[in-house]
């Protein structure tokens, strides 16, 4: 057998790039049924690596080190509510009973049907919902299925060719302005005011006939509180809208506030943020949404509920929107979902959100940077000043600590928008808080330089997002 040499560094091209352990290619002949498949979709010869154990278990070892992760330390990225994701929850998820078909008839699925009845039961509870869906995949699919949902209403009541309209603020994140688009709305923007919040004259004018949906998030994504909610809430109902919360804030509440109790009638959960199940590379995660009653018969279907018997059984709302997802949802995620709240209970998610604020507090408090607008709550916008913010960002990694989120919302000049979230200790957070200082004394020119410490220094980010290398196969660069 011919392995190659591992080497850390290799050339390519005259550059040295660092590139994992790698494998002589052995190329093997692979015998296929010609009839079965087109010739253009089937190959003889099939190149596969060929490693041992200790190779592999080194190779992902190392790449493993070469990122950055949760596990390493905190990831104060604002509005991702990046927290730590307990391992209890992975056993639960491996255990042999998880593995069941989603096709398995619901008489002999009951245990994963009444967990999934218990989860709906539970998100309605804490959201102040009447209603739960667990399908859709992810927050942004959350509010293009609840979008869908508010267009099944006003279809219902005759209104859906005039309510053409979704209002966002200008400050939202971008999967509202994409989800409302998709599900085929016009997209009606409107600015905050001076404080940072909704502003209300700017919505009452904004709102009217047309409008289908107002979207927000409270706290929004300065973390301040819409003080004015029941009033915004007001607005639209009076106009006939419905009011969207983006649940991506719900960390800076759980447990103490509901967002159904404000007068939204339909709101998504981000189980990967609040949930602590793992922000996957695109996937899988889950987006529930909720919904007050009068919206309930048009969710998606399949929906649990428990018939007089106590049994569970899959059924379809009377005027369902259809389906969003494959079967149940991500039935694993949901899994986790439900063990870290049973797990935490009324007083850990009461615990979480006040962890999660004072942690945000703490932290602005012990930075120098200008943070112009508070109170705010689990997160909070400080401005770069001078610096520019993405600059910010690349001088921190050499501190070993992730960056905050950067550039984002815009109403902050050179916005680092920080969320510590209550899984960060008081020693992390002075880490952090050195982090933020030490950049702070960093010239452009150093800057510039950033970061050294790394496993690799600046990439080219729009190549890597638009070639990315996804085989193990080291590719020999070609692009100029
Ligand atoms: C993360 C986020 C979303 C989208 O959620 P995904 O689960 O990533 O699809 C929507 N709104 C806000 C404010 C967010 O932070």
């Amino acid at each position: 057998m011919n392995y190659r040499q591992a080497r850390w560094e290799r050339e390519i091209d005259g550059e040295t790039v660092n590139e994992p352990l790698l494998a002589e290619k052995r190329t093997e002949t692979v015998h296929h049924d010609d009839s079965a498949l087109p010739e253009e979709v089937t190959r003889d010869e099939l190149t596969l690596p060929e490693l041992s154990e200790p190779e592999i278990a080194s190779h992902y070892t190392r790449l493993s080190q070469m990122n950055y992760s949760i596990e390493h330390g905190p990831y104060p990225l604002g509005s991702c509510t990046m927290k730590y994701n307990p391992k209890f929850v992975e056993d639960l998820a491996g255990l042999d009973a998880g593995a069941i078909h989603p096709a398995r008839p619901d008489e002999f699925a009951q245990g994963t049907l009444e967990l999934l009845h218990e989860l709906q039961e539970l998100l309605a509870e804490i959201g102040g919902m009447d209603a739960v869906t667990l399908q859709p995949p992810a927050g942004a699919a959350g509010e293009f299925t609840g979008l869908l949902t508010a267009q099944a209403y006003h279809r219902a009541n005759g209104e859906a060719e005039r309510r053409q309209e979704v209002i966002v603020p200008a400050s939202a994140h971008g999967t509202n302005f994409a989800s409302a688009s998709l599900a085929g709305y016009d997209v009606v923007e409107f600015s905050s005011d001076d404080e940072g919040r909704v502003n209300v004259d700017a919505l009452e004018a904004a709102v009217g006939d047309e409008t289908a949906a107002l979207m927000l998030t409270n706290p929004n994504t300065l973390g301040l509180f819409e003080r004015n909610i029941e009033e915004i809430a007001d607005i639209v109902h009076d106009a006939g809208g419905l009011l969207y919360y983006d649940g991506a804030n719900l960390n800076a509440l759980l447990g103490r506030a509901r967002p159904g109790d404000m007068g939204f009638d339909i709101m998504h959960y981000n189980v990967h943020k609040t949930f602590a199940s793992p922000h996957g590379g695109g996937g899988p995660g889950a987006g529930p949404i909720g919904v007050v009653d009068h919206l309930a018969e048009f969710l998606p279907e399949p929906h649990v509920r428990e018939d007089k018997d106590g049994n569970y059984e899959l059924y379809s709302p009377a005027q369902s929107v259809g389906k969003v997802h494959g079967y149940q949802g991500n039935w694993l995620v949901l899994l986790k979902t439900y063990a870290y709240i049973s797990r935490l209970g009324d007083e850990g998610l009461k615990d979480t959100s006040s962890m999660a604020v004072l942690n945000a507090n703490y932290l602005a408090n012990r930075i120098d940077l200008d943070i112009p607008y508070e109170p705010f709550h689990h997160e909070f916008v400080a401005s770069a000043g001078e610096q520019d913010a993405a600059e910010f960002a690349k001088g921190m990694l050499d501190y070993g600590v992730h960056p905050p989120t950067t550039k984002w919302p815009e109403i902050v000049d050179e916005a680092l928008m920080t969320e510590p979230t209550e899984a960060v200790s008081k020693e992390m957070l002075d880490v952090l808080a050195e982090a933020f200082a030490d950049t702070s004394d960093l010239s452009e020119t150093e800057l510039a330089d950033a970061p050294t410490t790394t496993a690799t220094e600046r990439i080219d980010q729009t190549s890597a997002a638009r070639n990315p290398r996804l085989s193990w196969q080291a590719v020999e660069r070609t692009d100029d």
